[in-house]
C-alpha cells in the first residue's frame, strides 16, 4: 500500500468530527511529500531541529504541530513555524511560548500534555497541575490552551489503555464546561487510535500507519 492508500483509508474510516495529525518523524521529505500531493496537509513532528528543516522544505500551507518534548530555549526556534504544540508540560514552557508569540505578534495555539500512562519516562502533567495552569491562562494573551494531549502506557492490554483514554476525557470533559474554548483531546497513535476515537478522541496523532516502520 502506498502513502496515498493509506492515508485515504485511514481519513476515511475515522468520524468527521476527528482530525488526523500524521506524524512525520524520521521520514525524508520524500515521503511527506506524496502525502502533499495526496492534498494531506496537516503534519506533526516531535523534534525542534526536524520540524524546522520540514518547515523549509514543503510548501508553506502546510499545517504543522509540534508534538514531542519541548525545551524552553527551543521553542523560539519553533514559534514561527507550528500551529499547534501538543506538548505544553509546565508553566515555565507556557510562558516561553507566551513571551515568544508576543515577539511576533501572534497568538499560538496549545494543548496541556497530561501523563495517563503507567511509564514513568512519559512527560505530562498530572491533573491538579494541568488545572492549576488553566486558572492562570488569563495572564498568558498570546497562547492559547485549545485543549489537552495524552499517550496511553504501550500495552497490548486493551482494557488498560480504555481506562487511560477514558481518564484523559473525563477529565476534558469537565474542564470544557467552564472553558468553550476547548475542543481539542489530542489521543491515539497507529497501534491504539481506534480506541482513543471510541473514548473521545477529537485528534489522532498517527505515523507508522501511514508513512511504515520506522528504524
Ligand atoms: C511518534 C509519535 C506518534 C505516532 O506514532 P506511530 O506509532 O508512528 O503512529 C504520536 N504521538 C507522539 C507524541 C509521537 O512521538
Amino acid at each position: 500500500m502506498s502513502v496515498a492508500d493509506n492515508l485515504h483509508k485511514i481519513t476515511s474510516e475515522i468520524p468527521s468530527h476527528v482530525t488526523l495529525v500524521a506524524v512525520t518523524k524520521t521520514y525524508p521529505s520524500s515521503i511527506i511529500k506524496e502525502a502533499y500531493d495526496y492534498g494531506y496537509k496537516i503534519y506533526g513532528e516531535n523534534r525542534v531541529q526536524e520540524l524546522t528543516e520540514k518547515y523549509e522544505q514543503l510548501p508553506r500551507d502546510v499545517e504543522w504541530h509540534l508534538i514531542g518534548h519541548l525545551q524552553t530555549n527551543k521553542v523560539k526556534f519553533i514559534i514561527h513555524c507550528v500551529s499547534l504544540i501538543h506538548s505544553v508540560d509546565s508553566l515555565k514552557l507556557l510562558s516561553e511560548i507566551n513571551r515568544s508569540a508576543q515577539a511576533l505578534n501572534r497568538r499560538v495555539n496549545c494543548l496541556l500534555q497530561i501523563h495517563v500512562a503507567q511509564e514513568e519516562t512519559k512527560f505530562g502533567l498530572s491533573f491538579a497541575e494541568a488545572e492549576d495552569i488553566i486558572k492562570q491562562q488569563d495572564s498568558f494573551e498570546h497562547v492559547s490552551i485549545k485543549g489537552l494531549m495524552g499517550m496511553a502506557t504501550l500495552t497490548k492490554n486493551k482494557e488498560q489503555i480504555q481506562k487511560e483514554f477514558h481518564s484523559l476525557y473525563h477529565f476534558f470533559e469537565t474542564l470544557k464546561g467552564g472553558f468553550p474554548g476547548f475542543t481539542i483531546l489530542s489521543m491515539g497513535m497507529s497501534s491504539d487510535y481506534k480506541i482513543a476515537i471510541d473514548e473521545g478522541s477529537t485528534m489522532i496523532r498517527v505515523g507508522s500507519a501511514i508513512f511504515g516502520s520506522r528504524n
